[in-house]
C-alpha cells in the first residue's frame, strides 16, 4: 500500500491562495468530467480557434516545419533576429514611437510576458489598475507578484467604454501602472482615440507605466478602428503586448511579443529585471518564434475573415442579434475580439451565485460559457461566449441557452 504516516500533506502555497483563473476553473474541470464520461460539450468557453475548424494561414505551418532543423537549441533570450525584426516593422507601419530590436522581447504566448512583467514590476503592496470586468490573467499575476489589483470601471450602458472618473478616483500613492485591454477581452469594446487620450492623461499626471494588451488589434468589427496606446504617448513608457494566438489563430505555438516604446532611462531598473527573468527562463518555444516573422509578412487572412461576409463577422453579427432576442437579455455590440458579454436583467433573473448558473447550463444543455464574476466583475448578471464557432452551431446554442434561461425566470 502506498499508506505511510510520514508523508507531508502538501497544501499549495500562501502565494496562490488569492489567485483566481475561472476561465479555466472548476466548472470547465466539470465540463472535461462530462466529455471523458462520452457527453458532447459545446465548449464556448475559451477563445482557441483551432476547436472550430479555423486554420492557421498555411504559410506559417510550412516555414515553421522548415525552420524545425534550425530550432534545436536555445535562442537568445530576447528571442531570434528575424522574428523581433519582423515586429519592428510591423510597428512602423503604423504611427508608433521608435524602438528597435532590442526593446522587443518574445515569450511563450502574452500569458508568459504577463507574469514576467509583474514579476519584474511589482513589491508586495504596490497597485495596478486593471479594468472590470478583465481578462482575468492581469489580475491573477498581479496578486501572484504580490501586488493588489485595483479594478476600474468599464461602463457597460456607455459601450464597456472605461470611466476616466473611476480610474483617477482609484490612484494611490502605491498605484504603479495601469493596464488597458483593447480591443476588450470580455466585451468587445474598441476604444476611441479620445477615451485612451484620457487614459494617457491620467497616466503622463501621475507617472504611471501603461500596460497594452492588444492581442486583438487586427480582429474589428464594422468600422472599429484600432489605436495602439503607444502611439498617443511616445513620452511615456509603454509595454504593448501582442502575439500570434488569435489574428494568425495558432495559439498551441505559444509565440507571443512584449515591445518596450518611450523613455527608458527611467526604467534601467525595471527593464533589467525582464531580461532577467526572460534569462532564466532560457528562451522561448523556439519554433513558435521562427513562426511570427512569416506571419506578420505578407498577406494578412485575418482582415478577410472580419471584413462583412467573412466568417467572423458573420459569426459575431449572429450572437449579438441572437441574444438580444431572448426576453431580458442585452447584449452591446462587439466590435472587436472573439466575445460576446451579454446582461441577464436582474428583473426577471434572480441569480445569486453566477458559477452555479453556469454549471446548471453545462449539466442541462452540454453548453460551457464563462460566468461575468470570473472576469473580476462585482456582480453575477453577466456571462461571456466566444463567437467562433460556425453561425449555424451558435445559432442553435443560443436558442437553447433561450430555453434555459426560461426556466430561471422568476
Ligand atoms: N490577453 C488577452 C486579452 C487574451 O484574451 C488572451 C487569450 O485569450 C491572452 C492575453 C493570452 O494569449 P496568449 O495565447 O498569447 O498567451
Amino acid at each position: 500500500s502506498h499508506q505511510n504516516l510520514n508523508l507531508r500533506t502538501l497544501e499549495q502555497s500562501d502565494k496562490l491562495k488569492n489567485v483566481c483563473y475561472e476561465i479555466r476553473g472548476p466548472v470547465h474541470e466539470h465540463a472535461a468530467r462530462m466529455e471523458a464520461e462520452g457527453h458532447r460539450i459545446l465548449k464556448l468557453n475559451i477563445g482557441n480557434p483551432a476547436l472550430f475548424g479555423f486554420e492557421a494561414p498555411d504559410v506559417i505551418m510550412r516555414d515553421m516545419i522548415h525552420a524545425l532543423p534550425f530550432s534545436q537549441g536555445y535562442s537568445d533570450s530576447l528571442g531570434v533576429l528575424p522574428a523581433r525584426r519582423a515586429v519592428v516593422t510591423r510597428y512602423e507601419l503604423i504611427d508608433f514611437p521608435y524602438f528597435d530590436v532590442d526593446d522587443v522581447l518574445l515569450g511563450n504566448g502574452v500569458s508568459e510576458l504577463i507574469t514576467m512583467t509583474m514579476q519584474a514590476l511589482l513589491n508586495d503592496g504596490d497597485e495596478v489598475l486593471i479594468p472590470s470586468p478583465d481578462y482575468p490573467l492581469w489580475t491573477a499575476m498581479t496578486t501572484l507578484s504580490g501586488g493588489t489589483p485595483v479594478h476600474y470601471r468599464c461602463d457597460e450602458e456607455n459601450d464597456w467604454n472605461p470611466n476616466l472618473e473611476d480610474i483617477e478616483a482609484k490612484i494611490t500613492d502605491r498605484t504603479k501602472a495601469i493596464v488597458v485591454i483593447n480591443p476588450n477581452n470580455p466585451t468587445g469594446a474598441v476604444y476611441s482615440r479620445e477615451v485612451l487620450e484620457g487614459i494617457t492623461d491620467i497616466a503622463r499626471k501621475h507617472s504611471l507605466l501603461i500596460l497594452a494588451d492588444e492581442i486583438y488589434d487586427k480582429i474589428l468589427y464594422d468600422d472599429a478602428v484600432h489605436t495602439s496606446i503607444a502611439s498617443l504617448a511616445p513620452d511615456m513608457l509603454v509595454l504593448t503586448f501582442n502575439g500570434l494566438s488569435k489574428a494568425y489563430r495558432v495559439c498551441g505555438y505559444r509565440a507571443g511579443w512584449v515591445v518596450i516604446t518611450g523613455p527608458k532611462e527611467h526604467a534601467t531598473g525595471f527593464i533589467e529585471g525582464l531580461h532577467t527573468l526572460a534569462s532564466t527562463r532560457l528562451c522561448s518555444n523556439v519554433p513558435g518564434q521562427h513562426a511570427i516573422q512569416v506571419a506578420l509578412g505578407g498577406y494578412q487572412s485575418i482582415d478577410a475573415l472580419c471584413a462583412p461576409g467573412g466568417r467572423l463577422h458573420e459569426q459575431r453579427t449572429v450572437t449579438w442579434d441572437k441574444l438580444n432576442e431572448i426576453p431580458g437579455v442585452s447584449c452591446v455590440k462587439p466590435m472587436g475580439a472573439l466575445y460576446a458579454f451579454p446582461k441577464l436583467d436582474p428583473e426577471m433573473y434572480e441569480i445569486h451565485d453566477d458559477e452555479k448558473f453556469v454549471q446548471d447550463l453545462l449539466l442541462q444543455e452540454k453548453i460551457l460559457v464563462v460566468q461575468g464574476s470570473g472576469f473580476n466583475l462585482p456582480d453575477t448578471a453577466h456571462f461571456r461566449i466566444v463567437t467562433l464557432p460556425w453561425a449555424q452551431d451558435l445559432t442553435e446554442a443560443i436558442d437553447r441557452i433561450g430555453n434555459f434561461l426560461s426556466s430561471y425566470r422568476q
